[in-house]
């Protein structure tokens, strides 16, 4: 049987259709302000039901609602909120006054506060991000000689619709299923991002995990190991790029480095002043097992992080991957890493070594520097070009943009001597893009 996957789909939104940014623009902003909001005060209710008892809250936010059960009760909470911000609005001349959600929006807040309820563990989950949230049943995607459009219920009188960028490869094809109907899409989150200065909806939708592919030795996969994320795998396919994320491991093993060098700074002071007895022994021995834990885990994570290397390799059919031969990336004498800068980088590729040699796929070696200062569509070279602090490469030449992973993982092919003619290819049509709408400025804007 096919496994499914739940994926997404990032959709420029260029313009809005015979309606202007002036009148769409406010709205969006407004509706992405109040929705985190609404998320915190759907989770307050649904914690208080705990607390309380759903009785209690119930006469305080919806006495009329015929709601019994806690997840019920999450949209009249959101209903409440919804009154108590445009009457707060109205008070103090915000925005806010004007505040009015269709009915499914709200539904679609009530939904992902109950699941934010179900999933939380110790912490209570708080909502800060801006975003709009339409339920599936509210979007539609259509297409027309322009491009794609995307239609959103945002208004309680309807819906508003957007032309969307143009896009190539993979995307172009996934966004023509979901237009004609061929790949059914669920849910929609409207963002607005700061840096580019654009909103983007991100559509998910179900697709079948993809089969495993023949092996070809043609086919290889870079290894990287990120700036941002422990390992970043791009494969001379021109398949979208694979972070494996480190975060999680440098969060623990900075904690357990942290709690052990409290305790040996507490044994090395005992020790100065010459004190004897169990409790300084039973300290170390503390210490040592904390260390040991720092090891394990460590160890844990490089075997996880290889293994995923190699179902990754199989699942894409690649004969080899090629991996950095230095530990950082080195740009002007800066080093540049972030997730795994004083991790475990050097246990990390021989774990990966082992592990393909193990599987038999051939492992090659390759150099790493200049790797994420180097455009891969213009080839200009400045390493101003990493921001290191968002972890995106800029081409102040050509305005090329991508992760820094996904470029040095790019380098990495092309100087291992992957075939990278799907890829050259790319990088040829988006550069003859980018001129034909610098000529035409509107030419991806639907009109
Ligand atoms: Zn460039």
């Amino acid at each position: 049987m096919e496994e499914m996957m739940i994926r997404a789909i990032r959709l420029e939104l260029v313009k809005p259709v015979s309606e202007s940014w002036d009148e769409v623009g406010p709205l969006l902003r407004l509706l992405a302000m109040a929705t985190p909001k609404l998320l915190n005060a759907a989770l307050d209710a649904r914690i208080a039901i705990e607390v309380v008892g759903c009785a209690a809250v119930k006469a305080k936010i919806a006495p009329e609602a015929k709601a019994k059960t806690g997840d019920g009760l999450a949209y009249p909470a959101v209903l409440r909120a919804v009154e108590r911000l445009r009457e707060w609005g109205e008070k103090k001349k915000h925005p806010f006054g004007r505040l009015q959600l269709p009915g499914a929006m709200s539904s679609a807040i009530a939904r992902a506060a109950s699941q934010a309820f179900g999933r939380r563990d110790q912490q209570r989950p708080h909502f800060a991000s801006e975003r709009v949230l339409v339920r599936a049943s509210e979007t539609a995607v259509t297409s027309d000689a322009m491009g794609a459009i995307l239609s959103v219920m945002l208004r309680p009188s309807g819906r508003v619709k957007f032309a969307c960028a143009r896009s190539w490869g993979t995307h172009e094809k996934t966004l023509k299923d979901l237009a004609s109907g061929a790949l059914p899409h669920g849910d929609c989150k409207i963002r607005y991002d700061e840096r580019r200065k654009k909103w983007y909806a991100l559509l998910s939708y179900e697709a079948p995990e993809p089969a495993p592919q023949p092996v070809d030795p043609r086919r290889v996969l870079a290894v990287h190991r990120g700036a941002r994320n422990a390992l970043y795998l791009l494969s001379s396919t021109g398949e979208r790029g694979i972070p494996f994320p480190g975060s999680k491991i440098m969060a623990q093993r900075r904690k357990l480095s942290a709690r052990a060098r409290e305790i040996k700074r507490t044994t090395e002071f005992e020790r100065g002043s010459g004190s004897k007895g169990h409790g300084r022994n039973r300290r170390y021995e503390t210490y040592e097992a904390l260390e040991d834990k720092i090891a394990r885990v460590t160890h844990t994570f490089c075997q996880q992080a290889a293994a995923f290397v190699s179902v990754t390799a199989k699942r894409m059919g690649c004969a080899r991957i090629i991996i950095e031969d230095y530990g950082g990336i080195v740009e002007d004498d800066r080093e540049i890493r972030r997730v795994l800068d004083k991790g475990p980088l050097y246990a990390l590729k021989q774990a990966v070594e082992h592990r393909m040699e193990k599987d038999g796929i051939e492992l090659k070696e390759t150099p790493s520097a200049y790797i994420s200062s180097t455009c891969p569509r213009c080839e200009a070279r400045d390493s101003r070009a990493h921001n290191v602090r968002t972890g995106i490469f800029h081409c102040r030449t050509c305005m090329f943009e991508r992760p820094a992973d996904w470029v040095a993982a790019y380098w990495m092919l092309m100087h291992g001597g992957a075939d990278m003619s799907t890829w050259t290819e790319r990088m040829a049509r988006e550069r003859k893009f980018r001129e034909m709408s610098r000529e035409r400025p509107e030419a991806s804007a639907a009109e």
